[in-house]
């Protein structure tokens, strides 16, 4: 049987992940399902859920098998067998369902086609990938943001973050704030994805400078870090304020797990609307997102930044970065080159 390459848990963990928790192995090559496809992984996402995946804290989803199951990630691949009507040989596509793993087998429904050419291949990893699409859902969907809301969001350096600016720029919104950890992902905020402004949470004085960067408040606020950061927003809401939570990355590694404490008072003194957000809701309107989102890519509209590396052998390294929260952009492995 051909053989191929992945990365799997030495043992299993619960701490924060470190690269030299994964070692590279040689496993049996997956055949092609019934009704499915096989691929060949191209760009492979990395993305904050999978350290709490490791851990068996997320959604319930079981963790891999150490020395046994690939290290689950979303990928963007080409078909090189298909047994499926919904993808030929040679077809792109994109799947939450892959692994840290050269060859990928699909079930039917476990992918969606893609189209080469609309948009750089890599950018299904992220900017039109599941981060993209989280962000799309909670400012158009949950937050609905258009003329005239003022939107602050922090992470705001990473594709979540960095997308959900834009997209709220796009649709109307007068002024964009982001929050983010160092001068120079300040500096892409603005510089790249063009937010208004972007304070560094990182250096002294910076609730002061939050304060002068909204001189009249904000309507929406999009929060990827904790709690604590989003009653911050609160603290400069206006009356009926759209808070979307989005992620809590911030306690994703604390040894006990954080009550997350909102302030009531607060919430309802502002009258504010609060929505969770879990993207699996919005997987049904992908193809939809993607097809509103590659025209803005192509215009220059939207702008996405990518932490890359080669080969899978990187992808322990560049995950502890995303742990440490170090990566500047989305973090993507390139397993395999585009052309075949
Ligand atoms: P990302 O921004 O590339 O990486 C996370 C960022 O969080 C880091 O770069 C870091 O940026 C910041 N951070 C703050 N405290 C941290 C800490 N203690 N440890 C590590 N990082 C820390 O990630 P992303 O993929 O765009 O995701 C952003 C958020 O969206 C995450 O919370 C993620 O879980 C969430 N998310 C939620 C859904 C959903 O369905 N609800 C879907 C996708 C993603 P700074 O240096 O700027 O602080």
């Amino acid at each position: 049987m051909t053989r191929m390459q992945c990365v799997v848990l030495k043992e299993a963990i619960d701490h924060k992940p470190r690269a030299s928790d994964f070692t590279l192995v040689e496993a049996d090559r997956p055949v092609c399902p019934d009704a499915g496809v096989l691929v060949r992984v191209v760009h492979l996402s990395l993305d904050p859920y999978v350290g709490s995946r490791l851990r068996g804290r997320h959604m319930g989803e079981v963790p891999p098998e150490p020395m046994k199951g690939p290290i689950p990630g979303a990928v963007v691949g080409q078909v090189i067998e298909s047994r499926s009507a919904m993808a030929a040989e040679g077809d792109w596509i994109q799947s939450m369902e892959g692994g840290w793993q050269e060859y990928a087998a699909l079930p039917s429904g476990h992918f969606r086609k893609i189209d080469p050419v609309a948009a750089p291949l890599s950018a299904h990893a992220g900017v039109l990938g599941m981060p993209g699409l989280t962000a799309w859902a909670g400012i158009t969907q949950l937050a609905r943001v258009g003329k005239g809301d003022t939107v602050l969001v922090d992470a705001a350096a990473g594709p979540v973050g960095g997308t959900a600016g834009q997209i709220a720029r796009i649709k109307g919104a007068e002024r964009v704030v982001g929050i983010a950890g160092g001068e120079e992902k300040c500096a892409l905020v603005l510089d790249t994805y063009g937010f208004d402004a972007c304070i560094d949470y990182k250096k002294d004085g910076w609730r002061e400078a939050l304060k002068e960067a909204l001189p009249e408040g904000l309507s929406v606020f999009f929060e990827n870090v904790s709690a604590d950061m989003a009653m911050t927003a609160l603290s400069h809401a206006r009356p009926y304020t759209r808070g979307v939570l989005c992620g809590l990355v911030d306690a994703y590694h604390a040894q006990a797990q954080s009550q997350h404490a909102l302030n009531a008072g607060l919430i309802i003194g502002k009258r504010a609307q609060i929505s969770g957000l879990v993207v699996y809701d919005f997987y049904a309107r992908w193809d939809e997102y993607v097809a509103e989102a590659s025209p803005w890519i192509t215009s220059g509209q939207l702008k996405f930044v990518e932490d890359r590396a080669e080969g899978l052998t990187s992808a322990p390294a560049l995950f502890e970065r995303l742990m440490d929260g170090q990566n500047k952009g989305k973090a993507v492995v390139t397993v395999s080159p585009e052309a075949s």
